[in-house]
């Protein structure tokens, strides 16, 4: 793999017409501004956004702290709804929310600034005030979108936990975040059937001191506790009165939480100012949307593309967002397709995880659609194979006559996309691309120094930009940790190379942390929830590859003693992580063991277990124990 990523010299091109119409004409001239001089640079696209008071000074970096439109003051909803409820936008529609069996709910900007202004109104009666963190376990439904907006407009932080995480995580972001109002659905859509949300939550909550639990109940009316209030109804006793309330540029919007290496997530806190404009500049010149667009993020809210690329940039810029609930594959393999062409998607953001399905299932089942809206697959989150981008190519923008697959690579610290191929370049199947505006990366040693170019090192930042994460909630220290392994730099935890041309190809993780299906999961988060099982005494979690997500996750378990090994203490073990954490860090694999690779100093040395399961030389094995 990585051989093939490094030789591999074919290259795809956008088409003309479509270079020619490319909000971005000039990547290295706009770079080269971004970085002379990054007061004018973002300073002139903020001037677009409504702000309550004018910023003093664009940045100051005090290294490794920044901050953006320093003095400034705005609300993100003040931009995302007010500014296009009142003028031009009014009746333009906001999203488009495409239900699993097909079923539809469209807002207009001014439709979704009352719901919002409704429900924050609700919020504050419950009394939500500016700083309170307010966890939100939705499905992927219009009311979890209004969630988070509701809790933007009155500058309460939001939390929003991917509802398919398990009981464990639920909590400990809970009590992490010191939230005291859960916003929760009682079932998320998949594959035609309910899941159920609301034991999860039940069981997370259970002897936590929330004020209230607000639950969105899509068909039965459960009977509810004291502390609970109905969604719908309190969004009947509201009126929609609430009014962005003004909080300084650097407020925390929202704390979302990512795995790191050791099993306590990092609470990633981004900001109302910063956040809105680099996001905001970025879907216009990275993701090339126009004013007259439909903008699909196949994500979910529970993701950092949720946040940025569902919900804040678009409305943002006032262009309408689509976002369907559900499996990419259910109906049918080609209900993605089918929603293109439905509702004339022309800018699509997805996985590379989603388009090696697609291929899987085999072209038919896209052939049958008209795809001529669709000009641009933008894929972020794993490295995309050269296959699946050739596929795409061919498949989905008619072998690129009518359209570009522009990989992009960043992560939750980062708000959005910082290496990437816009469509003026040419795309190198394997490298996400070049460093965007505002943005310094280099592949550096040890040290922080470039490697020179053809080879591979550490992925490093050198400066950060307004839509880069601020601290990790609770845990500055934690966020420091980040811009002191590599002096000078901010390290991405990530391996890569650079060519002659300063392509960057991304290849994995430098830490113990997995990539599956585009989702980034600790080691150590599915370590520590194993370990909580009566029959487990250690155990060792790696990546193994997979044709469609990437990696799939498989756990080596040594057995309290006493325990027999058996099928169903294996079973057991691996529901016990699927209760703990969700189905998405669930074991594919569990293979019991006597003993566990370690060093001297007791470190699990996981990269033995995992070229032993490689069949690829161990490498230096001088420092282990036995
Ligand atoms: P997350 O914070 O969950 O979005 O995960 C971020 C991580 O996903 C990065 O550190 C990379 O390891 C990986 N990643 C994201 N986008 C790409 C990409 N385009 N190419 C390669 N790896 C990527």
């Amino acid at each position: 793999m990585l051989e093939h990523i490094l030789t591999n010299d074919e290259v795809f091109v956008a088409p003309d017409w479509l270079k020619a119409q490319a909000n971005l004409q000039d990547l290295e001239a706009e770079h080269a501004r971004s970085i002379a001089d990054p007061d004018g640079f973002w300073g002139a696209w903020a001037m677009r956004y409504a702000w309550f008071k004018p910023w003093e000074k664009v940045m100051e970096w005090d290294y490794p702290d920044h901050r953006w439109f320093v003095g400034g003051e705005t609300n993100i909803t003040l931009n995302a709804l007010d500014r296009h409820a009142d003028g031009a936008n009014r009746n333009k529609v906001a999203l488009i929310w495409i239900a699993e069996d097909g079923g539809e709910r469209k807002l207009t900007y001014y439709e979704l600034r009352r719901l919002v202004s409704q429900l924050a109104s609700g919020l504050r009666n419950l009394g939500v005030e500016k700083g309170d963190r307010v966890v939100i376990y939705m499905p992927l439904t219009i009311e979890g979108v209004l969630s988070m907006l509701a809790c933007a407009r009155l500058g309460a932080v939001h939390s929003v936990v991917y509802a398919g995480m398990g009981v464990g995580a639920l909590r400990d972001r809970i009590i992490d975040a010191g939230a005291k109002i859960v916003i929760a659905g009682d079932i998320g859509m998949r594959r035609g059937k309910g899941v159920d949300l609301r034991s999860i939550v039940d069981q997370a909550i259970e002897d936590l001191p929330l004020r209230h639990v607000v639950w969105f109940q899509r068909n039965v009316k459960a009977e509810l506790g004291p502390r609970d209030i109905d969604f719908d109804e309190l969004m009947a006793q509201s009126k929609p009165d609430v009014d962005p309330v003004p909080v300084d540029a650097e407020h925390p919007l929202y704390i979302l939480y990512t795995s790191g290496s050791t099993g306590k997530p990092k609470g990633v806190v981004h900001v109302h100012g910063g956040y809105m404009i680099g996001t905001g500049y970025h879907l216009r010149h990275f993701y090339d949307v126009k004013d007259s667009d439909v903008f699909w993020a196949t994500s979910d809210i529970g993701w950092v593309v949720g946040h940025s690329y569902i919900v804040y940039a678009p409305l943002v810029e006032g262009v309408t967002s689509v976002f369907r609930e559900g499996a990419p594959d259910w109906p049918h393999p080609g209900v993605f397709w089918e929603c293109v062409e439905k509702y004339g998607v022309n800018v699509m953001f997805t996985a590379p995880t989603a388009v090696r399905m697609f291929m899987k299932y085999g072209a038919g089942h896209v052939e049958k659609y008209d795809l001529s809206t669709l000009r641009l697959i933008a894929v972020a989150g794993e490295p995309l194979n050269p296959e699946a981008m050739r596929w795409a190519h061919k498949h989905l923008l008619g072998d690129g006559k009518r359209g570009f697959v522009a990989d992009n690579w960043w992560q939750t610290e980062l708000g959005g996309p910082a290496i990437a191929t816009p469509i003026v370049k040419s795309a190198k199947p394997g490298a996400a691309g070049l460093p965007l505006p505002g943005v310094e990366a280099e592949v550096v040693d040890t040290d922080g120094n470039a490697v020179p170019k053809g080879k591979g090192g550490l992925l490093a930042l050198k400066r950060p930009f307004p839509h880069m994460m601020r601290t990790i909630w609770g845990a500055h220290s934690r966020y420091e940790q980040y811009w002191s392994e590599i002096p000078g730099c901010y390290a991405a935890g990530d391996v890569a190379s650079w060519d002659e041309e300063g392509y960057i190809s991304v290849l994995g993780r430098s830490d113990d942390v997995l990539n599956v299906a585009g989702h980034r999961i600790g080691t150590a988060d599915i370590e520590s929830a194993m370990i909580t099982h009566p029959a487990v005494a250690e155990s060792a979690v790696i990546g193994v590859p997979d044709p469609i997500k990437g990696e799939a996750i498989k756990a080596f378990v040594v057995l309290r003693i006493a325990v027999e090994p058996s099928e169903e203490i294996r079973q057991s073990i691996i529901e016990h992580v699927r209760r703990e954490l969700g189905p998405i860090a669930t074991p594919s694999q569990v293979a019991f063991t006597e003993k566990l690779p370690k060093t001297r100093s007791g470190k699990i040395v996981r990269r033995l277990l995992k070229a032993q399961e490689l069949g690829k030389d161990p490498g230096d094995l001088s420092t282990l124990e036995d």
